[in-house]
């Protein structure tokens, strides 16, 4: 009889109600960069989303905070093409990168995004992830090695979270064992968190486990 059952269990129970806490105070938009120079200064810790365009980053950005256009979806211009930055109730904020893998934007475009985010990746105290988001359908590509190669070579901690689990197929393609395979390839990997995420923004899927990673990271409760 495993004694260590029971105490899991209520962790578990204790993480969930954290995220959900969490993601119960208010969620409201602080600032976006464009360029390095408009990035806010560090202050509380940061998570940061990333992912290929198209991935369902603004769909989980909307679901995890139970907002429906907090993040806009990439088929609208303008926020999407920056770093935008959101406070999560004071004690975390979250991050949504500008999704990778193709642009109609230009070249010179493509290499100014990509310096903006390099840069803020590199040199940023605040950061405690980067959630790398991961279509379930898909698994990882080229764009997403690139990404974790350079997380890997910069220290700074990330974790894969699959999206449009909702979508998977079954057998060899079902969300379980996607998720197994990519935890497999990215075990080697220095900066992989080995736990993979399973989401979908569409049915919920996985979204209360994503809030309670997140709690996790987040900045203690003030007291008083
Ligand atoms: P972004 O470019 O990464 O911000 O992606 P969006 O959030 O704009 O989503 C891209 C497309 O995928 C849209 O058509 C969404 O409706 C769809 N989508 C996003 N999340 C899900 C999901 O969990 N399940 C399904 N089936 N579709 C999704």
């Amino acid at each position: 009889m495993p004694t260590h059952a029971a105490s899991d269990v209520q962790l578990d129970a204790d993480a969930l109600e954290a995220g959900r806490r969490l993601f119960a105070a208010p969620c409201a938009f602080i600032a976006g960069a464009a360029n390095p120079d408009s990035l806010p200064a560090p202050g509380r810790t940061e998570v940061a989303f990333a992912g290929r365009s198209n991935v369902g980053k603004s769909s989980l950005l909307n679901a995890l905070t139970g907002r429906r256009d907090l993040a806009r979806t990439s088929s609208t211009p303008g926020r999407t093409q920056q770093i935008n930055f959101f406070d999560l109730g004071g004690r975390l904020v979250l991050v949504d990168l500008p999704g990778y893998g193709y642009s109609r934007a230009g070249k010179k475009a493509t290499r100014n995004w990509t310096r903006l985010i390099q840069l803020y990746l590199r040199g940023r105290p605040t950061l405690r992830r980067v959630m790398v988001l991961v279509d379930a359908r898909r698994g990882l590509g080229p764009a997403d090695r690139e990404v974790m190669d350079s997380l890997d070579s910069v220290a700074v901690s990330y974790q894969v979270v699959l999206t449009k689990v909702d979508k998977a197929g079954k057998g060899a393609d079902a969300a379980e064992v996607v998720a197994r395979r990519v935890a497999e390839t990215i075990v080697s990997r220095p900066a992989a968190h080995p736990e993979v995420l399973a989401t979908s923004s569409a049915n919920g899927t996985g979204i209360e486990a994503l809030r309670a990673a997140l709690a996790a990271l987040a900045d203690p409760v003030q007291l008083g």
